[in-house]
């Protein structure tokens, strides 16, 4: 394996739409600018895999071209097997996770292959960020690409707290209309109907999960609020769900 130059950061690339999408080609290509890049990804789209490992059956692993790897599973496991098995014996300075087709905010985030992707390289110790498109149409990286790279070198340059991962939504609108970068907190979205009920070809019911995203709570300061505004938004998440204050009454709880 070739080994970096001294100095030189080594990004593991990593996403949930598959390693065929054109989000991590754009992504790859915008990190090959900052340091050495290895892909690491499902050998097809996870989107909302949310946070799996495959623990009860093989991963296969193939290098498609010079460090590109695809593998048949999560994005969890793609990461995973990058830190602890593809490089374990590198040094790796980041993890990145895109581009995604669509946004990656709210209470979308539990489900995103994308966010648990980066959220698998916090876990293992490594600054780590999660970038998303915000749209399900038009598919244009490239705003995304550049500004995925701004963040990457801000990241070199001050670092990320610990158990800290960036989530970074980016509108798709033409670069002049993009009115700056927001600091946001996760906002919440309001579905529609979530389940469609329907009948198969041999008359068995089948169900289709995934209702409209009708809006969101009207939360100031969160990423779904600055995305429909026009801002890119990075958001700061942190491993510990803990609610901290719930912990005082569930203690008087007749235990
Ligand atoms: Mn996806």
């Amino acid at each position: 394996m070739k080994k970096s130059a001294a100095g030189t950061p080594l990004i593991v690339v990593s996403n949930d739409d598959g390693i065929r999408s054109p989000g991590i080609k754009a992504l790859a290509a915008a990190m090959l600018e900052i340091g050495d890049v290895v892909v690491v990804a499902p050998d097809r789209e996870r989107s909302a895999a949310g946070h799996s490992l495959s623990l009860s059956h093989p991963l296969r692993v193939e290098e498609t071209s010079p460090g590109w790897y695809s593998v048949d599973g999560t994005p969890t496991d793609c990461v995973n097997l990058a830190i602890n098995g593809i490089l374990r014996r590198r040094k790796i300075t980041m993890v990145v996770s895109g581009i995604n087709k669509g946004a990656n905010m709210g209470d979308d985030i539990t489900y995103s292959g994308t966010v648990a992707a980066a959220l698998e390289g916090t876990l293992l110790g490594i600054p780590s960020i999660a970038i998303s498109l915000a749209t399900w149409e038009r598919f244009d990286f490239d705003i995304a690409a550049t500004f995925a790279a701004k963040v990457a070198r801000n990241t070199l340059e001050h670092g990320i707290p610990k158990d800290t991962l960036l989530n970074v939504n980016v509108p798709a609108i033409p670069e002049p209309e993009i009115r700056g970068i927001r600091i946001t907190r996760m906002g919440r979205r309001i579905y529609g109907d979530a389940i469609v009920r329907k009948r198969d070809p041999r008359g068995r019911h089948y169900y289709w999960i995934g209702g409209d995203k009708l809006s969101h709570e009207g939360i100031p300061g969160s990423d779904l609020e600055a995305v429909e505004s026009g801002f890119i938004s990075v958001t700061p998440l942190h491993l510990d769900m803990t609610r901290y204050d719930a912990m005082k009454s569930l203690r008087r709880w007749k235990w």
